[in-house]
């Protein structure tokens, strides 16, 4: 079985020599210092020392290799010859881009503007033609879940990487960077932290409501988002909520966001979702009869993922069955979606986010201490996987060493009454929610 790149290239190197025309001298002359280096979308990539050799290879060989490779992968075979000196930079475009395949279609092109995203739309093209500038920097973006943030911050990175390809642009979710922060410090190495994070001319951080309740991420993202700020970097931020009611932040770090360029996004209005669904039914190969797109942005009205999970079904009906499309079908694919996508966490990412919320460790939440902090936040956690997922009090017993129901029903019963008695209850239990659902 061939699976590394070297295999690959050992094989093509064998059948090569096979040939005819091909000694064995010439195989040692120009390809004994020649390296394989990658193989991806139906290319591979090799590299030489000079450019001499490659001129070689290119003229005596390049046709026979791509023949072989193409045959080895049932599939037209390009090659790309590259010296020495190229490699790094083939290496280190390659790595700038690894954050960008799976939201490659996240361009501004792909993006259905209207009433509801039109102003935020237009600063994030303020800000992807002029990184920096006073206007757009630092740009914030809020709006519910499914509305575009995260397409509209990477359709900013892609304009710049295209525009501008000097530019280095960082990408992160605010709770990688909490996770990476954590293990930074713990291993000593958060000099290398700040330096990825702190290098690029646009740093874009996406969801920062995680960092609600958690000090030692703010404190660390204060001063990220200030050498940016200070630097004339472009900083990009997005939310599921205005700074305003991101709870638990701390004072210095709301006044920076409140002082930025905010947008909101809301839920598209009947003309943007049927444009919406069209655009994306015609990339998935599919015209919809007008009564089909109507019937989808009628029943369909807050979320824009949503609408997309029912086009994707749509096409998985039209391929299996080839089933026309009308509206029954339609309203099979909008009962599936909304059923699977009711998302239905483990107890696991709860008991992860709840303790995440209070700085702890979910063996804290799971484990016997007592500590009001610690009891506190296993109450809510018992809570939650009470109220987002159908365990029952005893299975909820089980994930925390076998407490009795009993002790369940007390952190319920705890909670149920905080939620009438204590003022910042509902905040913190809806704050934990939507880190859960953020993990979906
Ligand atoms: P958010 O980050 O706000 O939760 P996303 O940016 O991930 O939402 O968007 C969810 C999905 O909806 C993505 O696939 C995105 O391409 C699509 N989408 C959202 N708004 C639009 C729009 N105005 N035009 C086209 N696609 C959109
Ligand atoms: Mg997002």
């Amino acid at each position: 079985m061939i699976n590394s790149v070297s295999d690959i290239w050992e094989t093509v190197i064998d059948r090569l020599r096979e040939k005819k025309n091909v000694t064995n001298t010439a195989i040692t002359t120009w390809f004994d210092d020649c390296e394989p280096v990658d193989v991806s979308d139906n290319r591979m990539v090799i590299c030489t020392p000079n450019d001499f050799k490659r001129g070689m290879i290119q003229q005596r060989f390049a046709e026979d290799i791509k023949a072989l490779l193409s045959d080895l992968f049932s599939a037209e075979m390009d090659l790309l010859i590259l010296t020495d000196d190229e490699l790094e930079d083939y290496n280190s475009e390659k790595e700038s881009k690894k954050l960008m395949p799976e939201f490659s279609e996240y361009t501004f092109e792909n993006f259905i503007v209207g009433p509801s995203n039109r102003a935020a739309h237009g600063a994030a093209i303020g800000a992807s033609e002029n990184l920096g500038s006073t206007l757009y920097n630092p740009l914030f973006i809020y709006g519910n879940s499914g509305l575009g943030k995260t397409h509209l911050m990477f359709a900013i990175a892609h304009h710049v990487a295209e525009k501008e390809p000097d530019k280095r642009i960082v990408y992160v979710k605010a709770v990688d960077f909490t996770d990476q922060m954590v293990s930074a410090l713990q291993s000593g190495r958060i000099a290398d932290f700040r330096q990825k994070y702190r290098d690029a001319d646009l740093f874009l951080i996406d969801d920062i409501q995680f960092i609600s309740g958690k000090q030692q991420t703010q404190e660390e993202f204060f001063h990220t988002f200030n050498a940016h700020y200070e630097a004339g970097h472009q900083i990009v931020i997005t939310s599921d909520r205005p700074p305003i009611e991101i709870s638990k932040l701390e004072d210095r770090l709301r006044s920076r966001f409140e002082g930025s360029m905010m947008q909101d996004i809301q839920p598209p209005d009947l003309e943007t979702r049927m444009a919406i669904i069209r655009s994306k039914a015609a990339k998935l190969g599919m015209v919809l009869s007008d009564e089909v797109v109507a019937y989808i942005a009628e029943n369909i009205t807050s979320n824009v993922r949503q609408i997309e999970g029912v086009v994707k079904r749509l096409t998985s009906y039209y391929q299996i069955e080839n089933d026309t499309i009308n509206v029954d079908s339609v309203k099979r694919a909008i009962k599936d979606v909304i059923r699977s996508g009711t998302y239905i966490p483990t107890p696991d990412i709860i008991i992860e986010e709840t303790a995440r919320f209070f700085s702890l460790t979910s063996d804290d939440l799971r484990g016997q201490r007592k500590n009001k902090n610690i009891a506190l936040a296993r109450h809510i956690s018992i809570y939650l996987i009470r109220n987002l997922t159908t365990l029952t009090l005893t299975e909820i017993g089980a994930q925390f060493q076998d407490r009795n129901h009993a002790t369940v029903l007390s952190s319920l019963h705890k909670i149920e009454d905080l939620l009438k008695t204590d003022p910042d209850m509902p905040g913190t239990i809806r704050d934990i929610s939507s880190n859960i659902n953020s993990r979906n």
